[in-house]
This record gives structure tokens, sequence and C-alpha cells, in this order.
């Protein structure tokens, strides 16, 4: 991407863990970056964005702000997500609309948003954050799970609609990463978590990012309706 000149990038939940790592990465290439979560604290160099993506008024507000102080949207990685974890016949109606709402929906209402800019311009990258667990399954994830799998149709279903504007869209499925999100596993699971990863190890959040990036370079341009495992192995290419 930035082989060429700076586009404006969009990454939801950039303000820690995977995100931030996303956002700083393309702050690096020298990219015009725009960070949104709820409770700000964006990376520097990036504009910090308040939106919460459950709510579309937000959403809409969220892109009108960057539009107007960046430019429109040419690369959308939809990161922010939430777990909600437990076993399923504790798993209330809250914990599934919760998790879905945020990762699943949310992800469609900026898709939805970008999109109409992209087709426009008839360039865009569609980025979504996926997760091994959305392919492979995972007790007390069901939720979870499925929202992230729901990832995956909606990017290929997209990648078919709007390949013919050279839009491309794309899912990276990361598979354990040592962020917040992580932290509060006992040091039993995260030793028993390690044994099953071929690399042995948790990924660094700036391995995913350097997947997302790729995806949004010119080197990335002829993929679309991908996979890609940041995973150590674990899911084995799925
Ligand atoms: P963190 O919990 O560290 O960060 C989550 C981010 O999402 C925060 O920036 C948070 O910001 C934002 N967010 C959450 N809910 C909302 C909302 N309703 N509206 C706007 N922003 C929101 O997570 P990670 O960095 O670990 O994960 C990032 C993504 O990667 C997630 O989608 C996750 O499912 C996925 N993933 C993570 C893995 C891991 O091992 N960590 C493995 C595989 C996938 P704020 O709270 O300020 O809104």
């Amino acid at each position: 991407m930035s082989e060429t000149e700076p586009r404006v990038v969009l990454v939801t939940g950039g303000n820690r863990g995977i995100g931030r790592a996303i956002a700083e990465a393309f702050i690096a290439q020298g990219d015009r970056v725009a960070v949104t979560t709820r409770s700000g604290g964006a990376p520097e160099g990036a504009l910090d964005v308040t939106c919460d993506i459950t709510d579309p008024d937000a959403v809409e507000a969220a892109f009108t702000t960057v539009e107007a102080e960046l430019g429109p949207v040419e690369v959308l990685v939809a990161n922010a997500g939430i777990t909600a974890d437990t076993l399923v016949l504790r798993m209330s109606e809250d914990d599934w609309s919760r998790v879905v709402e945020t990762n699943l929906t949310g992800s469609f209402r900026l898709a939805k948003r970008a999109a109409k800019g992209m087709l426009r311009r008839r360039r865009g990258r569609i980025i979504f954050i996926s997760s091994v667990v959305g392919l492979l399954g995972s007790p007390g994830q069901v939720n979870y799970a499925a929202s992230k799998a729901g990832l995956v149709g909606m990017a290929r279903s997209l990648a078919r609609e709007l390949g013919s504007r050279s839009i491309t869209a794309n899912v990276v499925a990361p598979g354990y990463v040592d962020t917040d999100m992580t932290a509060v596993l006992t040091d039993e699971q995260k030793a028993a978590i390690k044994q099953q990863v071929p690399l042995q190890r948790y990924a660094d959040p700036a391995e995913v990012a350097g997947a997302v990036t790729w995806l949004a370079s010119d080197a990335g341009a002829y993929v679309t309706g991908a996979v890609i495992p940041v995973d150590g192995g674990l899911g084995m290419g799925h």
C-alpha cells in the first residue's frame, strides 16, 4: 500500500492488543490511520474516534468524522471484539447476543458503511479479524466461535459482491495472542494451549499486524475471500 501512496485506514479496537499493533504498523508505513474504540487511547499518530460498534448511529458518525478529517476510508480493519465464555447450558441469551452483536453484526455494519465509499472509488480492502476458534471450535465459546465463523461467510460474500470494483475482503484468523483478552487464562490453561501449538508459544500482536498490512498492500491485491491463519500452526491452515 504505502509503497505507492498513503491511504486512509480505519482500525476498530485499536487502543490495545492486536488492534493497537495493527494501527501502529500502518502508522509506521506512513498511512493516515483512524482508531475507533469505546474508551479512547489511540496510539500516537492516529486519529482517536470514540465509537461503540454496537450502535449504528455511532458507526455512521465515526465514518463521517474520519472522512472529514482524513478522507475516504480505503482500508477497513474490523478488529474490535469481545468474549463472554461459559459452557453452553450456562450461556444466557445476553452472553450470546452481546458477543454476536459486537463481533459479527458490528463488523457487518462497519463493512457496509465502508463499502459505500469504496464502491464509489472502485478500490478498497476489508479485513476482518476472526480467530482460529471460529474454525476449530472451542468448549465454552459457542457464542464467540459462531461469531468468528460468521466473519468467514461474510468476507467471502463481500469478496464476490465487491470484487468487480477492485475491492478485496479477507479474514485473518489469529491463534493465541498475548493481549488483555488472553491474560484472564490461568497458567495451566496457557501451558495446555502452548502444548497444542506447533510453534509452542503465543503470537506477538505485531505478528498478526504483519498479515494485515500485507493484505492491504499492493502485494496482496489479488488475494480475496481468503482466511489467513496466524496461529503458530494450531489450525494447520484449516
Ligand atoms: P482486547 O480485549 O485486548 O481488545 C479489544 C478491543 O476491542 C479494544 O480496543 C476494545 O476497546 C474494542 N472493543 C470491544 N468492544 C467494542 C465495541 N462494542 N465497540 C468498539 N470497540 C470495542 O482484544 P485483542 O486485542 O486480544 O483482540 C482483538 C481481536 O482479535 C478481537 O476481535 C479478538 O476476538 C481477536 N482475537 C484475539 C485473540 C487473542 O488471543 N487475543 C486470538 C484470536 C482472535 P474499548 O474497550 O475501549 O471499546
